[in-house]
């Protein structure tokens, strides 16, 4: 089973609450015991956890119509532009605060079509 199949873990999820019903039901399987259904159980858990996990943090998320992943925007929750030092709470602040350590504002006053000066270092620190 391809770990980039996308329904995989729907699949185990599937598999593991037809376990779960089917529990009476004996395993047509003479070289199955409760022990090894056990220990198969466990497996499909952890690997249905593991997936759940792996999704959600590469997870993205749209903000204005531009995707970002999710792991970006908590790692760098910063939460005042370090360029006009205005707190901003809004998620499309957010996303151009962890893509390009300033606000939206900024963004349009300062970085856009001049992408490549901001990328270099330059700030506006000493212009109003
Ligand atoms: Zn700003």
């Amino acid at each position: 089973m391809s770990k980039k199949d996308p329904n995989y873990v729907a699949k185990v999820e599937y598999a593991i609450a037809e376990k779960y019903g089917d529990e009476t039901i004996q395993n047509p399987k003479a070289n199955w015991n409760e022990e090894k259904e056990k220990e198969y159980l466990e497996q499909l858990k952890k690997v249905a956890k593991k997936e759940n996990t792996k999704k959600d943090k590469n997870e993205k998320i749209k903000v204005e119509g531009v995707l970002i992943n999710r792991k970006l925007i908590n790692k760098k929750g910063k939460r005042k532009c370090p360029v006009c030092e205005i707190y901003s709470f809004s998620g499309q602040d957010d996303m151009y605060m962890a893509k390009y350590e300033c606000c939206f504002k900024c963004y349009v006053q300062y970085v856009e079509d001049r992408e490549e000066r901001w990328n270099s270092g330059w700030r506006p620190k000493n212009e109003n």
